[in-house]
Formats: structure tokens, C-alpha cells, sequence
């Protein structure tokens, strides 16, 4: 399913998967906690539920709109954005070849990495902003090349149609992992990737109080077989009341990720210009690398996160966290509030500076975020 014309993205965020309840009016979707449902006399279950981890009301509704909303066959929840990759990983037979990026969110790579040691497929990890070193890579073997644009946390940006292509042409499936763009800047199906993975506990869910993760497919192919079937047989469904949380957050997706665009492509000319400040890593920058790659496949934005690096290294990137007093110091992102992290603090992967300091712009006054930050690199 496309977005059913003639609407908008922010009419169908609004409206997708929440009609008024049948039975009692209800405008808000009432959450069904209950895991088992009635059969019918005959024995049938004519109201087609039959036991929450295999379908449930509130994760139907989730998953049609999240369907919709990035333009796929069929979406499959998950309990997090963790388990959503791992979906994907299922996939994978012994003797399988995955392609990921080298610059990734490492919880992904970390997924692969246990799935080469205990499942016998093999892995390569390649800088996929050089759509020729993806080409260097491919095996006959490769059955997956996986994406993630703009990246976590240094905001690479990938050209996913012509990884895309490329993947195909090897016989490979491409999965993007869309998190950081969201279903409003950016639609890697409709530039050829087979699957769009989420955290939806980022952007989708938009205020850090709900953990989970979704694959939106192009079709019902062998893929999403496999990755139904880690949802149910594996039992990685989220909850009702997470599905309802989610579903909560869709009819503002669209005006959160503007604004905290805007917001982050302000911040980032600020830094910019900043002389504590030596790098700024934001794809909506004209002079970031990626930006006309950024500009051709993403639209309306460029996302609220972007990252910088602090002259004097890692003691002065830590100096700066420790003194904003807008900004929460803490991990994650996507949220309402901004939050900052100073990545050298959390991250085992060593592709990241030390001094880089990562930035989740939240919904408070730009001005305001713009002081805090002067502030902190001021002293
Ligand atoms: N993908 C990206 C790009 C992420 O940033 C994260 C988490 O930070 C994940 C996937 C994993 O999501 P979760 O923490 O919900 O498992």
C-alpha cells in the first residue's frame, strides 16, 4: 500500500489505524490487553484475533499505519529497534553473506557479529558512502546489504538507490535502517530498498517512554516470512499498550520531525561557526560531503541529529557536557527533550572521535538550545 491518495502524510498520520470503536464510540482506540479471544460456536474466530503474540487489535493498527506511512505491503512490530534488525538477520541461512555498514549504529553490527559467530554466515563491513567499495564487496553469496542514512552517530549518508540497485543485481536484498530520517524526510522503498527498519522507540515514538521497533516490507515475500515469523514463533512482539503508546505518537510525527529539523539545521550553522568547535556533522550543512545525496533523496529536512567535535579532545568534550544545563545528559534520541552525548562515554566502537559529542534537538526554543550551548562551550 502507497500512501492512499489523495491525502497527505500528516492527514494519514493522523487518521491511519484509529477509527472510531465499533462498539462503543471510543475516538481514542481503547487498548485490548486481553491475550486471548473468544472462538466462535463453530469454532472459528470470525473476529479474526486469537491470541495476542500472534495478532493483536492495537499492533494491527500500528502496523497498518506504519505501513502506510513509509509506503510498504506489510509492517511487523517488534518489542525494539534491536529486535527489528535481528528480524532481518533471521533471515540468513549458514554460508550467507551480509554487507553492513562501517558506520552504523554498533548495536547493529553487534547483531550481525553474534549472528556470524553462531549462525555461520559471514559479514563485511564496508564505508557505503563509496557506493563502489559496496560493489568491491559482494560475494556470490551475499544475500543481504544492509543501510543506515543518515548514520549513527556520525551522520553518514548513504545513496540507498544505488546500493540498492547494486544489491539487487547480486540477487541481494537491501534493508534500510530508516530511524534517523523517519517516514517524513525520507522513503527507502520508494527508492528501491525491500525492507525500512525503525526503532520506534526514537522518532515514532517521540518521548523516550516506549521501547520497540518495526520491518514495513515492500511485498509478502520469503523475507517477510522470516521476519513474521521472529515476531510470533520467536515472540518478539511488543505490547497493546506499547502499540497504543506508539500509535499515540503518529499524528505528530510529522510536526516533531520538521520542527526538530529546522531546529538542528540552525544549531548545526551555529556550531559551525563556533571557534571551540573544529568539526560539525549535519547532512543539511552544504559543506557536509554527503549533502547533495542528502538533498536528492531525503525531503523537507534533514533531521534533528547532528553531532560536533570540541578542540582540545576528549577532556573538553566532556567539559561541554557536563556544563549544559538545558540539555540532558543521557543516550538515545528522537525525543521532545535535546539531549546530549558524549559518545567516547558509551560506545565500544572505536571509528568514533573522542571528542565528538552527539545531539538529539528536542521541541524547546531554538534560541534557547543555541544559549545553552554557547554557555557551555563559552567557559
Ligand atoms: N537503529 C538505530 C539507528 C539506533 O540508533 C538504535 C538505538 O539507538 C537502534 C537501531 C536500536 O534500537 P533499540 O534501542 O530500540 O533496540
Amino acid at each position: 500500500m502507497t500512501h492512499p491518495a489523495p491525502f497527505h502524510l500528516e492527514t494519514w498520520a493522523v487518521h491511519l489505524g484509529r477509527e472510531v470503536d465499533a462498539a462503543t464510540g471510543a475516538v481514542a482506540p481503547p487498548i485490548v490487553l486481553s491475550t486471548t479471544f473468544e472462538r466462535d460456536a463453530d469454532g472459528s474466530h470470525v473476529r479474526s484475533f486469537t491470541y495476542t503474540r500472534d495478532d493483536n487489535p492495537n499492533r494491527r493498527a500500528l502496523e497498518t499505519a506504519l505501513a502506510a506511512l513509509e509506503g510498504g505491503a506489510v509492517a511487523v512490530a517488534l518489542s525494539s529497534g534491536n529486535a527489528a534488525t535481528s528480524a532481518v538477520l533471521s533471515a540468513l541461512r549458514p554460508g550467507d553473506h551480509a554487507v553492513l555498514p562501517a558506520h552504523s549504529y554498533y548495536g547493529s553490527r553487534k547483531a550481525a557479529q553474534i549472528a556470524q559467530a553462531q549462525r555461520g554466515i559471514t559479514v563485511t563491513l564496508v564505508d557505503m558512502r563509496d557506493p563502489q567499495r559496496v560493489a568491491q564487496a559482494m560475494r556470490p553469496t551475499t544475500r543481504l546489504v544492509w543501510v543506515e542514512t543518515p548514520s549513527n552517530p556520525l551522520l553518514h549518508v548513504t545513496d540507498i538507490a544505488a546500493i540498492a540497485e547494486l544489491a539487487h543485481r547480486h540477487g541481494a536484498w537491501c534493508v534500510c535502517d530508516n530511524t534517523f530520517a523517519t517516514p517524513v524526510l525520507q522513503n527507502p522503498l520508494q527508492l528501491g530498498a525491500d525492507a525500512v527498519t525503525h526503532a520506534t522507540t526514537k522518532y515514532i515514538g517521540g518521548h523516550s517512554d516506549v521501547l520497540g521497533g518495526v520491518v514495513v516490507l515492500r511485498e509478502r515475500g520469503e523475507l517477510f516470512e522470516h521476519v513474521k515469523a521472529y515476531q510470533v514463533s520467536g515472540g518478539a512482539a511488543p505490547s497493546p499498550f506499547d502499540c497504543w503508546l506508539l500509535l499515540r505518537s503518529l499524528p505528530t510525527l510529522p510536526l516533531r520531525v520538521r520542527a526538530q529539523s529546522e531546529r538542528a539545521l540552525q544549531i548545526a550553522r551555529f556550531l559551525a561557526e563556533h571557534p571551540r568547535v573544529h568539526a560539525v556533522h549535519y547532512p543539511g550543512l552544504t559543506t557536509h560531503p554527503d549533502h547533495a545525496i542528502a538533498a536528492r533523496q531525503m525531503r523537507g529536512g534533514f533531521g534533528g541529529m547532528l553531532a560536533f567535535q570540541v578542540r582540545g579532545g576528549e577532556a573538553a568534550a566532556s567539559k561541554v557536557a557536563a556544563r549544559v544545563r538545558l540539555f540532558t545528559r543521557a543516550t538515545s534520541l528522537g525525543s521532545v527533550e535535546s539531549l546530549i552525548e558524549h559518545r567516547a562515554l558509551v560506545n565500544p566502537d572505536d571509528h568514533v572521535p573522542r571528542d565528538l559529542l552527539r545531539l538529539s534537538i528536542g521541541l524547546e526554543h531554538t534560541e534557547d538550545l543555541i544559549a545553552d550551548l554557547a554557555q557551555a562551550l563559552a567557559a
